[in-house]
């Protein structure tokens, strides 16, 4: 046999912002022998999983499950209400939204990508150190009196740095210009880890994925669509079959998909969702802010500086880790997974080679957290790179002195 799990002893700590690590809760419901898809037991699990995604996503519209991981929940976004040539406005948060910004061009749209010019002090692009900056989009809106921009697209939590971006200041900056654009969002590694009100922030699409706060594995991925954005769906041209809405969502009121859906995964799925609405989100979203709050006490001992630059907007579900000058932070990656068994998230596009990403997302506690700090730490000494102080002492100081909100 072919060693898949080439781990020798003890658990593999997959610190990566997604996949997260798959709690043995859902894998063993993931486990559970296939049912008929048309059958009246897998109506009961369609129902309870739509009904169960509209809490996490917190809207009371439809929320439409794809067997695709999030790229295909992307394009879905994009082609149900989109026509040829429309302009979108993006927003150069970083890799993610550069990737989405590519797919609409390829569908033939024309997206135009703003960004924050130039680079800072570390030499990496500044745009890649901030959140969306709503006024900007507000400029640009105000200026577009024909109404030609079709949606604004941005990303709320922005996996490959470590940002994320205000959306009700989005939203608010629209409607200060008065342009009746839809607003889609991806938070594909935000959803069920990092606060999120699809509804009472005003977005038309958010688009989703499995493997990330929600702890599932790759493999579904979602968009929760507003009755605006539904009614401009009946009008959109770009071609659309195996992501049109209308089919699914019709299909979805009986518990149903029009295909087959990926039926293990909405078992653990169901799982997912009943350990995150067992907690209540209000309290994952502060652990995971907590968990933020001790990782980011480490990399200030370390004197390094972390990849967002902009205290009101740290993701609390990961945190970029900038490498001093020539330190290649892929080498230093590569020698903590070899001697550690420990996976960290590298740096993507603009920021290859230069900064590393530490996934606190999903199934962790302040002992695998402590865990992967240290590794890091044992990295950085055995690379002979130098690091002003403890990280691991700093956190641990702080998840010591501060107590998780759901603390026994
Ligand atoms: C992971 C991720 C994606 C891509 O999702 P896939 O499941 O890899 O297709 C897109 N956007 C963000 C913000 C992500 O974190």
């Amino acid at each position: 046999m072919i060693a898949l799990d080439n781990h020798p002893s003890g658990r593999h700590f997959l610190q990566i912002p997604g996949p997260s690590p798959v709690p043995d809760r859902i894998l063993r419901a993931i486990s559970l022998p296939t049912i008929d898809h048309r059958g009246p037991e897998f109506a009961t699990l369609g129902k309870k999983v739509i009904g169960g995604l509209q809490q996490v996503f917190q809207t009371r519209h439809p929320v439409v499950v794809y067997p695709a991981s999030g790229t295909g929940a992307w394009e879905a976004a994009l082609v149900n209400v989109m026509s040829p040539g429309d302009h979108v406005l993006m927003f150069e948060t970083g890799h993610f939204a550069t990737l989405w910004q590519k797919m609409a061009r390829r569908l033939g749209l024309e997206p135009e990508f703003l960004t924050l010019e130039g680079t800072d002090e570390t030499g990496l692009p500044r745009s890649w150190r901030h959140g969306v900056q709503a006024d900007l989009i507000e400029q640009r809106l105000r200026q577009d009196t024909t109404h030609h921009i079709k949606a604004v697209c941005v990303v709320h939590n922005e996996t490959s740095t470590g940002v994320t971006s205000d959306i009700a200041a989005v939203r608010r900056a629209i409607d200060a210009a008065g342009h009746p654009a839809l607003l889609m969002v991806d938070t594909i590694s935000g959803l069920a880890s990092a606060d999120y009100r699809h509804d009472e922030w005003g977005v038309d699409v958010t688009v989703s994925g499995s493997q990330k706060g929600l702890m599932l594995p790759p493999g579904i991925s979602f968009n929760a669509v507003s009755p605006k954005a539904l009614e401009v769906a009946k009008t959109a041209r770009l071609p659309k079959a195996f992501w049109a809405w209308d089919e699914i969502i019709e299909m979805n009121q009986g518990g149903y998909w029009p295909y087959t859906p990926s039926t293990n995964l909405l078992y653990g799925l169901s799982e997912a969702l009943d350990m995150v609405l067992e907690q209540g989100l209000p309290v994952i979203f502060a652990r995971h802010q907590r968990w933020g709050r001790g990782v980011r006490a480490a990399v200030q001992a370390w004197g390094l500086p972390t990849q967002c630059a902009d205290a009101r907007v740290h993701s609390p579900v990961l945190t970029g880790v900038i490498t001093p000058q020539g330190v290649d932070a892929d080498a230093l990656r590569r020698l903590i997974h070899q001697r550690f068994d420990l996976s960290l998230g590298a740096g993507l596009g603009k920021l290859r080679g230069r900064m590393f990403r530490i996934g606190h997302l999903g199934d962790c506690n302040d002992l695998t957290l402590m865990a992967a700090l240290t590794g890091i730490e044992m990295g950085f000494k055995l690379a002979g790179v130098p690091v002003a102080g403890s990280g691991v002492l700093a956190a641990m100081a702080y998840f010591a002195q501060t107590p998780a909100v759901d603390a026994a």
